[in-house]
């Protein structure tokens, strides 16, 4: 019984995997390979950004990149 269990959950990941492939394949990704574009990630968020669109904060030498002004806001108050 467990193994049959088991044996389910591998099949549905492999099928989650599958589709997330394929969806990545037609659809841009953020993190996509082979792109031009290098992105960085909002560190409030997790959001991926294009550093050219992002709003910037620069802490000492680091500059930081984010989705919006509300991340860089929130990022100066735990900083
Ligand atoms: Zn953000």
């Amino acid at each position: 019984m467990l193994r049959l269990l088991i044996a389910a959950l591998v099949i549905r990941f492999v099928w989650w995997f599958v589709a997330r492939q394929m969806r990545g394949a037609s659809e841009a990704r953020p993190r996509a390979r082979g792109r031009s574009v290098a992105l960085v990630r909002d560190p409030v968020c997790g959001t991926y950004v294009e550093p050219a669109r992002a709003v910037e904060a620069r802490i000492g030498s680091t500059v930081h990149y984010f989705c919006s002004e509300r991340c860089r806001s929130q990022f100066r108050r735990d900083t």
